[in-house]
């Protein structure tokens, strides 16, 4: 299973994967924290990946 990782130098904190994912992303001091790792099984994790507008998630 793929775990998100956020680059918190480009995360602009708009809360968008948080919304798609609220198992996996949690917004903390306006960026994007990865709170369940092993959460991806719930949402789409892939999806965040796209609709992040600034290219700050990635998965390993
Ligand atoms: S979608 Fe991208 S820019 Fe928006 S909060 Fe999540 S990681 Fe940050």
């Amino acid at each position: 299973m793929p775990t998100p990782v956020v680059d918190y130098d480009l995360c602009i904190g708009c809360a968008s994967c948080a919304e798609l994912c609220p198992e996996v992303f949690e917004i903390r001091d306006e960026k994007a924290w990865v709170i369940g790792p092993d959460k991806c099984n719930t949402c789409d994790c892939e999806e965040t990946v796209i609709i992040c507008p600034s290219q700050a998630i990635i998965l390993e």
